[in-house]
């Protein structure tokens, strides 16, 4: 397959390429499109057999249900069923943006997106070419991110090309996902709402609308077998470059010097720009500075991604503290490393 690429031209003007990538997903077919978090493997949510073929693509397993993407929430009650009160007081505050909530579905959404499950999740996103296409599509559009699985996230359309080419109708290249992680997701089907998946949306903006939220073990620690995670896809390794990683904690001027006296040649390094040149030797992709939590999760796919260009055979990553969206930075490094981790001391 011939995979279109569409580009933006900035800031506005785009009808035409709109139009074209909306025309694709009506008739069942692929088009990743940017969004604010990371670029979306995008497909008729309402089409099982155009959702099937999201799967088909990255190699993700059926079970790992897909988000659904609207324009309002308003939406929310033509595929949701009893939707409380909070998912629109949520709505009003964080939509468009990184916010994903998990609600009852309704039997218009295909078990095929839902991975099986009775609820579905859903996010209005903060990008005007991505709500451009969902509302000239007409339809929901069911985009995961659009890696092949296991791999880092998309952040540019360059990723997209890298991991899509030839297995996609089209992408639509609307520059860099300002954000850089994925949606935070929230489950409000239970009787207390709780964090499934940290991302965009720092848990301490949820809490001052929620109060206490709680928190799914698979956000900080690896499961033991058999233990089910909430959001089926946390159970899987995820975010990984080819070289095995490995999270270095503690603070920064220790965790700094813990991978100088353990680097080797062939050692690449993620770190904070105050220590890079402390590895100058190495071959070092910054996460941007310590005290700069959106420079971090805005670099930390490309970080990641990066290394596979490169010789390096194991990866030594210094890691911020879970505050604000250093949860969800630190969360895709731990996954990335497949837990992997030691504590500088
Ligand atoms: P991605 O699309 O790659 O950002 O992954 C979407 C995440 O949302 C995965 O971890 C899914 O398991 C999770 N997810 C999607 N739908 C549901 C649902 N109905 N209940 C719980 N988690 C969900
Ligand atoms: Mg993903």
């Amino acid at each position: 397959m011939k995979t279109r690429l569409f580009t933006i031209p900035r800031p506005e003007g785009y009808e035409q390429e709109v139009r074209a990538a909306a025309e694709l997903l009506r008739s069942g077919q692929l088009v990743a499109i940017p969004t604010e978090t990371v670029y979306g493997l995008g497909a008729n949510a309402l089409d099982p057999e155009a959702v099937r073929h999201i799967y088909e693509a990255k190699g993700r397993p059926s079970n790992n249900p897909l988000i659904i993407h609207v324009p309002s929430a308003e939406w929310l009650e033509r595929y949701c069923e009893n939707v409380p009160e909070l998912a629109y007081r949520l709505a009003r505050r964080f939509w468009p943006g990184p916010l994903t909530m998990i609600l009852p579905a309704k039997p218009v959404v295909p078990k095929a997106t839902t991975g099986g499950l009775d609820t579905v999740a859903v996010r209005c996103p903060a990008h005007p070419v991505a709500l451009a296409i969902i509302e000239a599509a007409g339809v929901p559009i069911a985009a995961p991110s659009a890696n092949t699985s296991g791999r880092p996230s998309c952040t540019s359309a360059a990723h997209v090309q890298e991991d899509m080419n030839g297995k996609i109708a089209g992408i639509v290249d609307g520059g860099d996902s300002a954000v850089g992680v994925e949606s935070t997701i929230i489950d409000l089907t239970g009787e207390k709402p709780c964090l499934l998946r940290p991302g965009g949306m720092p848990l301490e903006a949820l809490e001052e609308v929620l109060g206490s939220v709680g928190v799914d073990q698979a956000v900080y620690r690896e499961l033991h077998e058999g233990e089910q995670p909430k959001a089926p896809g946390m159970a899987y390794r995820h975010y990984a470059p080819q070289a095995p990683v490995t999270v270095v904690t503690g603070a920064p001027e220790r965790s700094a010097a813990y991978i100088r006296s353990r680097a080797k040649a062939d050692t690449g390094v993620i770190c904070f720009d105050e220590y890079a040149q402390l590895f100058s030797d190495l071959t070092v992709e910054r996460l941007g500075s310590v005290h700069d939590q959106a420079a971090q999760a805005h670099r930390v796919f490309e970080a990641l991604r990066a290394f596979d260009h490169t010789q390096v055979r194991e990866i030594l990553a210094q890691c911020p503290d879970p505050s604000g969206l250093g949860l969800a930075v630190q969360n895709r490094l731990k996954k990335a490393a497949g837990f992997h981790t030691v504590e500088a001391l």
